[in-house]
């Protein structure tokens, strides 16, 4: 069939259209029934990998852990993402140094390498099958004139932080990538890939079986703080108090999490899933199944699955995910992957949603407390091992058993002009098409 299907769109309240890692996953079903209880000794609000990862965390040590999700787990930002579990930073490593100094900006950047193996050793030790694989990462130029760039910080980030890395040169690429759009790439050895959508379903099963109870749609409306650490937290399935709570609701934008929605920007991303393509077709595009990112600064993502699709997404329109956003930005989606992959002009799309990605200003976690609330968020589109780690850890700190959160920055400001809504996006939008045509 040719052209543009995307017939898994739906118009269902919070859930804008299917992702392919949901509807190829069994749903978690573990989830708590009844009330909530009037007591506990952690309450985690929003589950996804930070929640679930802090609330299996959390239990392992023996805590009474409540998990408040509003809609159902891992099925946000956690279920619709890229399923790029890559090392190294989203950020220039050489940018970095001279923002942080040489030995902070090593620390970020081997949390990351951390962060994967936080995620490969949960995948190990609760048996989760998602295909995790360390495929390894391709970071590729878009233009000649990223060339040098990549060059550079190859030898500079084998120098400074990961021998691991390698450049490689544009007839090197190719054969990585069929494709004529790319001009270099640089290798990050350590990247994996998973589905997500399995990989959530376990965490979530791993967070009950350790003992935390999980309710869904219980969406939390009231926060009130009776001392210290201390909370009572009203959901829509009841009403719990808590010796400490952590905020782990991602990009959200309802609830009571305004010093929060204060800093981080919701920005919409978007992907379309192919159909499965003939596995020699899906062998030539991508002979070693890595992740693909591009260098624009409004670029693209890729990989393929283990039944031969192409999963391809990008910053296609400043806009939020719906029904309307998702299809329209399918169509650019598609446009620019033909555009890369010709051989793909009459393969049909299967799925194409979207979701919120939780921007920070510096685009780097933040994690922490605030008026007695524990935190993590600000991931910013590297959140796939990211939020697993960090939430992980700061169920250490939750329990005193730990305070050294490398993204716990101190002073957290907001955004000036910033109150919850990103009016300022589409000026944004077009800032970065205009760098993206000059750079
Ligand atoms: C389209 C897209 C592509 C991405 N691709 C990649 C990728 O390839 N690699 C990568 O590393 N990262 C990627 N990311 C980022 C990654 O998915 C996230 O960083 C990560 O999933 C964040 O997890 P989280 O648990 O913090 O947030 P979420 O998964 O968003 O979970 C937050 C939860 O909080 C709940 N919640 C919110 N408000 C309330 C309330 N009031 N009461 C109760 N519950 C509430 C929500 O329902 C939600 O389930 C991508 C993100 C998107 C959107």
């Amino acid at each position: 069939m040719l052209g543009f299907g995307c017939g898994m769109v739906t118009g269902k309240a919070g859930m804008t259209s299917h992702s392919y890692w949901i509807n190829t996953a069994t749903a978690f079903d573990g989830g708590a029934a009844g009330p909530v209880p009037s007591r506990a000794d952690a309450v985690v609000i929003g589950g996804g990998y930070t929640g679930l990862a802090a609330a299996r965390a959390l239990a392992l040590e023996g805590a009474r852990v409540v998990v408040l999700e509003g809609a159902r787990v891992a099925q946000a930002a956690s279920g619709r993402n890229g399923g790029q579990c890559n090392n190294g930073l989203a950020q220039d490593f050489g940018g970095m140094v001279a923002a942080y100094g040489l030995e902070r900006a090593r620390a970020f950047y081997r949390d990351f390498d951390d962060a994967v193996t936080t995620v490969e050793t949960i995948v190990r030790d609760e048996a989760i099958d998602c295909d995790f694989l360390r495929g390894g990462k391709l970071k590729l130029a878009a233009k000649p004139e990223h060339v040098a760039k990549l060059e550079a910080s190859a030898k500079f980030l084998r120098r400074e932080v990961d021998s691991d890395v390698a450049f490689l040169d544009v007839a090197a690429t190719r054969r990585e990538v069929a494709s004529d759009s790319f001009h270099g790439a640089l290798l990050f050895r350590r990247s994996a890939s998973m589905h997500v959508g399995r990989f959530g379903a376990g965490l979530a099963e791993a967070a009950a079986r350790r003992g935390a109870l999980l309710f869904e749609h219980a969406f939390v409306t009231r926060l009130e703080r009776l001392g210290g650490t201390r909370y009572r937290v009203t959901s829509t399935r009841g009403v719990v108090e808590a010796d400490r709570v952590l905020i782990a609701t991602g990009a959200s934008e309802k609830g009571p999490f305004g010093w929060f929605r204060r800093r981080i920007v919701p920005i919409g991303s978007f992907i379309v899933a192919t159909e499965p393509l003939p596995a020699d077709l899906r062998q030539a595009l991508l002979p070693e199944a890595r992740t693909c990112t591009t260098t624009r600064l409004i670029g693209n993502f890729f990989r393929t699955t283990p039944d031969n699709r192409l999963i391809f997404g990008g910053r296609a329109r400043f806009a939020l995910p719906g029904p309307r956003d998702d299809a329209k930005s399918g169509i650019v989606l598609r446009r620019s992957m033909i555009g890369m992959f010709p051989a793909l002009a009459q393969t049909r799309i299967d799925y194409c949603w979207g979701g919120v990605v939780d921007m920070s200003a510096d685009r780097l976690p933040h994690a922490g407390q605030h008026d007695g609330l524990f935190f993590a968020t600000g991931f910013s589109g590297h959140g796939t091992q990211m939020s697993v780690h960090l939430g992980s850890a700061m169920a250490g700190v939750m329990l005193g058993m730990r305070s050294d959160i490398l993204w716990d920055q101190g002073a957290w400001p907001a955004i000036a002009g910033h109150y919850g809504k990103p009016w300022f996006l589409p000026a944004v939008g077009a800032w970065y098409r205009i760098k993206d045509a000059i750079s």
